[in-house]
């Protein structure tokens, strides 16, 4: 897109909002506004203003500088404050006095004109506030794509290790405020590497993507599913006590290996995992760190067991002692 001449949408593609509390001066703006083919909403109170400038579509504001209560300077601050996209102010004023315009300026007004309005001016005015509102909307909608973007694990579409590593703390954050409980089970593929030594790098990643799957499509609402790195992946649990995410890895663990057969038909191929719960490994661990140690120990516990298998931290000495019995643990087949 060229910067400085961008393509400007038709005028009936912008809305533009008509702060005046005189209702005659705000119907001969509407008029020109609406005769050179733009949306118009009007409002003759703040309050009414900041609810229609609130509702999100509004491209550029004409704002009255002198109005009872809440005067334009002060609504324009208000509007700023809330935006959430950058939206033009012009301020149409009789005030020649240039501590007003200062005012404007400094409350985030980006222009004047002059009152009576000259229709031209008006057109040309409103044109070039366009142009900008136009530019920064785009900006403003690459930047978010390339945050999601930043966020995502291009090859399984999941949220990847930054986002894990942003969300984690905020929900252990939440669980410990709500006196909540929250589950983590990490998962890792059983002897990925030979898959990779085997049968090659893309079928690895076929693999990769298999987990990725089940985990997206197996997981409800309210959980989030991460690929930390490599062939490890993470499930977080909200409200969800150990035992309840066992049996969710358990079942996302045969749903893995049921759907593994279609890349791998002669090799079955696991996935181990290790959770561990806020409550189930005590106060201590409403760390995020430390819960998410805790989740790893038991995850190198069900690999160190004979892989193909769920362990949760808290039932660790349980698992000493049918590990001791030559027993598995958390077996779900
Ligand atoms: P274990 O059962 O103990 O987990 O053994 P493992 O072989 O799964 O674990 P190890 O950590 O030895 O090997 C992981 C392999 O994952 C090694 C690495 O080359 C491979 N890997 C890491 N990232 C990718 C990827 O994006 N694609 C593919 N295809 N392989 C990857
Ligand atoms: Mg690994
Ligand atoms: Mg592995």
């Amino acid at each position: 897109m060229p910067i400085f001449a961008p393509d400007l949408p038709p005028p009936a593609d912008h809305t533009i909002l008509i702060v005046d509390d005189d209702p005659t001066a705000a119907a001969s703006i509407a008029g020109v506004v609406e005769e050179l083919g733009y949306r118009v909403e009007v409002a003759h109170s703040w309050v009414c203003a900041l609810e229609k400038f609130s509702a999100g579509s509004i491209d550029l504001v004409l704002m009255d500088a002198v109005m009872p209560g809440v005067d334009g300077f002060k609504l324009t601050a208000l509007l700023r404050a809330r935006a959430r996209s950058y939206t033009p102010v012009v301020f149409l004023t009789g005030l020649t006095d240039p501590r007003a315009r200062q005012l404007g300026l400094s409350a985030g007004a980006d222009d004047f004109i002059g009152k009576p309005v000259d229709p031209f001016e008006l057109r040309v005015r409103i044109g070039a506030m366009l142009r900008i509102r136009v530019l920064t909307k785009a900006l403003e909608e690459k930047t978010q794509r390339l945050a999601r973007m930043a966020h995502v694990d291009v090859l399984t579409g999941l949220g990847n290790r930054r986002a894990f590593d942003e969300e984690f703390p905020r929900e252990v954050t939440r669980a410990v405020q709500f006196a909540l409980d929250l589950s983590v089970c990490i998962f890792d593929i059983d002897h990925f590497k030979t898959v990779n030594d085997r049968f090659g790098h893309r079928t690895g990643d076929r693999v990769l993507s298999v987990m990725g799957r089940v985990l997206a499509r197996g997981i409800r609402g309210c959980d989030r599913a991460y690929r930390l790195g490599g062939e490890e992946f993470v499930l977080l649990a909200p409200e969800t006590g150990a035992e309840d995410c066992r049996t969710v890895a358990d079942r996302l663990r045969n749903d893995f290996r049921r759907a593994c057969a279609s890349v791998l038909p002669d090799r079955p191929c696991t996935v181990s995992a290790g959770v561990a719960s806020l409550a189930g490994v005590g106060l201590e661990a409403a760390e995020p760190r430390a819960l998410l140690a805790a989740a790893d120990d038991a995850l190198y516990r069900a690999k160190t067991l004979g892989r193909d298998r769920c362990v949760v931290a808290a039932a660790a000495n349980d698992a000493v002692l049918e590990e001791a019995a030559g027993a598995t643990v958390g077996r779900s087949d």
